[in-house]
């Protein structure tokens, strides 16, 4: 890639999710460009953001969105919190970035071994208490475990559990007015994906 690529911003969600795919690749190859900021560039990023893509991810320390995607400041929108969940919050901050800055690419992505997938596989199949606002966190969660095969190997259920999560956050954002009618005008592109964490590859999901 060379710096003039870096200087256009995508315009649509395929441009965008090049840019991430591409970005990934660099990571996982050792090959990061993760650039230094510049004077200049905050200079010029003080004056406004318009970054192509908007992603709701884990606060899991081992999974920074910029990092893994090889993206400089001012390229991705970013909400991150524990187990990737729907909330108030998060929805007005999602409505804010589909309205006001126009990503046209939203992106869902989980992790394996996220451990608030695991606390609530705990909580939904061992009756594992939990601190009430944790609890309130993984009620986010246990919805999308309802189809899991509770006697599968624990990674197994993990691995399923963390798809199954994003794939549920996915269809609710999908369901909502906003997202129904933003789609009809093929405004935006919404995703999921999930992050690796030994090797570090990101794999979109269909
Ligand atoms: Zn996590």
């Amino acid at each position: 890639m060379t710096t003039d690529d870096k200087d256009l911003p995508p315009q649509t969600a395929d441009e965008a999710l090049a840019r991430l795919r591409a970005g990934n690749a660099r990571f996982v190859r050792g090959e990061a460009c993760f650039p230094t900021v510049q004077k200049e560039v905050l200079a010029d990023l003080s004056k406004g953001q318009q970054p192509y893509v908007t992603i709701l991810g884990c606060s899991d320390s081992r999974v920074p969105p910029e990092l893994v995607f090889d993206a400089g400041f001012g390229e991705l929108f970013v909400i991150r919190v524990a187990g990737n969940v729907l909330g108030p919050s998060i929805m007005g901050t999602l409505q804010y970035a589909a309205l006001h800055l126009h990503t046209p690419l939203f992106v869902v992505m989980g992790h394996e071994g996220c451990g608030a997938v695991k606390a609530a596989i705990a909580s939904r199949f061992d009756g594992s208490p939990q601190a009430g606002r944790i609890e309130i966190l993984l009620e986010q969660i246990i919805p999308a475990l309802d189809d899991l095969d509770s006697q599968a190997e624990p990674a197994d259920l993990l691995s399923a559990a963390v798809e199954a999560n994003v794939r549920r956050t996915v269809r609710e954002l999908l369901a909502t007015p906003e997202a129904q009618a933003h789609m009809g005008e093929g405004k935006f592109r919404l995703v999921g994906a999930i992050y690796d964490l030994e090797t570090g590859l990101v794999r979109f999901l269909d």
